[in-house]
């Protein structure tokens, strides 16, 4: 990886989606609410703070197996 990620522990207002950036061959995403960036490489997953995946990053994560 180029670079770390910034991690911020969530809040309450964790938003989750697409930055349209790429990090390396991967598309980046940012937390509105506390500015964490995760790409679906890593082995956690972001959750919203409705407790939901965001279907962007589902789609994400779905579209890495594939290739896999
Ligand atoms: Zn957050």
């Amino acid at each position: 990886m180029s670079r770390p990620l910034e991690i911020a522990a969530c809040r309450s207002a964790c938003a989750w989606d697409a930055s349209g950036e790429r990090l390396d061959d991967e598309p980046l995403f940012v937390c509105s609410g506390c500015g964490s960036e995760w790409v679906p490489s890593q082995p956690w997953t972001p959750i919203d703070w409705t407790g939901r995946v965001p279907g962007p990053v589902q789609r994400a994560v779905r579209e890495r197996r594939g290739r896999g």
